[in-house]
C-alpha cells in the first residue's frame, strides 16, 4: 500500500543582510512498497501499449508512434517498478521572508535541492536533517 510519510529538513536561504538563515521543514513524499511498485509497473506498460494500438490508424505518424511506444511499455514500467518514493511536497516557514511555504515537487525530486519560496520567490537550499550533520553550518540557534 501506498503510505504518506515525511521527513525533517532544514531549508537555507540568505537574508537581505547576506547572512545565512535556516528554519526547519517537512518534506512529505510517498512510500510504495512490492505490491504497489508492480501495479505502477503493470500500468505503466498497459498504458504505453495501449497508445500504440490507439496510434495504428494515425497515418504516417504511426510508422514512428507504434514501434516507439511498443519500445517505451517495457523501460517506463522499468522505471515505475524501481521508484520506490515519489516527492510531493516541502512545508516549512520560509528562513527569508518567514511566511509560511509549500513548495511543489516533481515525484522524482530528490533532496538536497535548490528551490523557491512560493509566496516571495526567494531561493532556498532544502537538506534532509540528517545529512546536515554531516555539513556544518555556522548558524547557530
Ligand atoms: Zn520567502
Amino acid at each position: 500500500m501506498a503510505t504518506e510519510a515525511t521527513q525533517a529538513v532544514t531549508i537555507k536561504g540568505t537574508s537581505g543582510e547576506g547572512n545565512e538563515v535556516a528554519t526547519q521543514g517537512l518534506f512529505h513524499f510517498v512510500e510504495y512498497d512490492q505490491s504497489d511498485r508492480m501495479k505502477r509497473a503493470v500500468m505503466a506498460w498497459v498504458i504505453s501499449w495501449g497508445l500504440a494500438i490507439a496510434s495504428l490508424p494515425l497515418i504516417i505518424a504511426h510508422w514512428l508512434l507504434v514501434p516507439g511506444f511498443l519500445i517505451a511499455g517495457p523501460f517506463m514500467a522499468r522505471r515505475y517498478y524501481r521508484t520506490s518514493t515519489s516527492a510531493k511536497k516541502i512545508s516549512g516557514l520560509c528562513p527569508v521572508c518567514g511566511q509560511e511555504c509549500a513548495i511543489k515537487l516533481e515525484g522524482n525530486d530528490t533532496l538536497p535541492m535548490w528551490t523557491y519560496c512560493s509566496p516571495s520567490r526567494d531561493p532556498l537550499h532544502v537538506i534532509a536533517l540528517e545529512d546536515e550533520k554531516e555539513v556544518k553550518v555556522g548558524h547557530g540557534d
